[in-house]
């Protein structure tokens, strides 16, 4: 790793500017979490609806403290067990935290990364950064510095390239600034993890479900489409033998209609399928596998020009809930049912 260009970068947060960079979950683009203006430029630079708040990232829980109004005990039991690592928690925000950072909310949602570049330049930079994932609105997430070059070259500060990312999927949100600890977004830190320590947790339905465009969902995000890549995608859901059934006929339709169709299989049913292109997501047998791979395999199927993707679902517990969450949001919630 370059050393002194993290110094370099975390100068150009502290003025103002932007910044990508690695974090274990995926790509972030960064700015001064304090600093209304340079906010701003995040939601210019990634096309971000300005309702749509950001997470803020630090490095010790001395940095929460002029943070969060409150820091309820389940949230400091919370950080001991999973802090550094890939899960943000909201609280009550304080009048430090400005409004631009936070779509407008009385709250705020802070993470503390484990990556160490991440933590080098959060450190460098002497400010909370807040942080989204290093993509264009809509599309998938960023896992490796060359999908930020695609999406955000020329609007940006620096690109700190730190390789491949290790989770692949954005962190887990825990509501903690009332009542019972809600998960609002499924990630890496999964629901059964988060019950282990705080003995209470909710799921929040909309994390699953279809969201109205005129809701008002708790975590914004949920809203809108998302992670999605460019050709229209379904999953079809069921037992594996009818979801192989159901995908291969999709795909002689799509091949009588002179659609090119791609699809997104695994180790386990990869010889199941022909098809113009195929996508190899991981192994079932290896949740984590597919995690990493999943956006990289979405903004794939960007650059081969598919017209239609078909993919296979995933059980919907421990990390499986937040593969599912990920792929219904990239298909825009296309799901077919399939029967025995
Ligand atoms: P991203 O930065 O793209 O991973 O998205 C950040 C997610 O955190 C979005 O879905 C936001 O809606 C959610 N988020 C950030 N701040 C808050 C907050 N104060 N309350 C609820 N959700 C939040
Ligand atoms: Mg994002």
């Amino acid at each position: 790793m370059d050393w002194e260009a993290v110094e370099e970068a975390g100068r150009i947060l502290r003025e103002g500017g932007l910044v990508a960079f690695p974090t274990e979950t995926v790509y972030g683009l960064g700015a001064n979490g304090l600093d209304e203006q340079a906010a701003a430029k995040i939601y210019a630079a990634k096309g971000r609806p300005s309702d749509n708040p950001l997470i803020l990232h630090i490095t010790s829980m001395e940095e929460l403290v002029p943070l969060a109004a409150e820091i309820p005990p389940e949230a400091r039991a919370l950080a001991e067990a999973f802090w550094p690592g890939p899960m943000t928690m909201i609280f009550k925000k304080t009048p430090l935290v400005p409004r631009g950072t936070t779509g407008g909310l009385d709250t705020v949602a802070v993470r503390m990364p484990s990556h160490p570049v991440a933590r080098a330049l959060i450190r460098a930079a002497g400010v909370p950064v807040a942080a989204p994932s290093a993509n264009t609105s809509g599309r998938p997430s960023p896992t490796k510095a060359a999908h930020v070059a695609e999406d955000m070259d020329g609007r940006i500060d620096m690109l700190v390239d730190g390789g491949e990312v290790g989770i692949g999927l954005e962190s887990t949100i825990i509501d903690v600034s009332e009542g019972v600890p809600t998960i609002l977004r499924p990630g890496y830190i999964t629901m059964e993890m988060i019950r282990r320590v705080t003995g209470r947790v909710e799921v929040d339905p909309a994390s699953l479900g279809q969201m109205s465009p005129d809701a008002h969902p708790k975590a914004p995000g949920m809203k809108y489409r998302h992670y999605a890549p460019r050709a229209e995608m379904t999953i079809y859901r069921g037992a594996g033998p009818a979801v192989s059934a159901a995908i291969r006929k999709a795909l002689a339709r799509a091949k009588e209609e002179g659609r090119r169709a791609g699809v997104i299989c695994t180790e386990e049913t990869r010889e199941l399928y022909e098809a113009p292109v195929k996508e190899c997501i991981g192994s079932r047998a290896k949740p984590e596998t597919i995690a990493h791979n999943l956006y990289d395999v979405l903004r794939a199927f960007d650059e081969e020009q598919v017209d239609c993707i078909f993919s296979e679902s995933f059980d919907d517990s421990f990390l499986g809930s937040a593969i599912m969450n990920r792929l219904v949001k990239a298909a825009g919630h296309r799901i077919v049912e399939c029967g025995e």
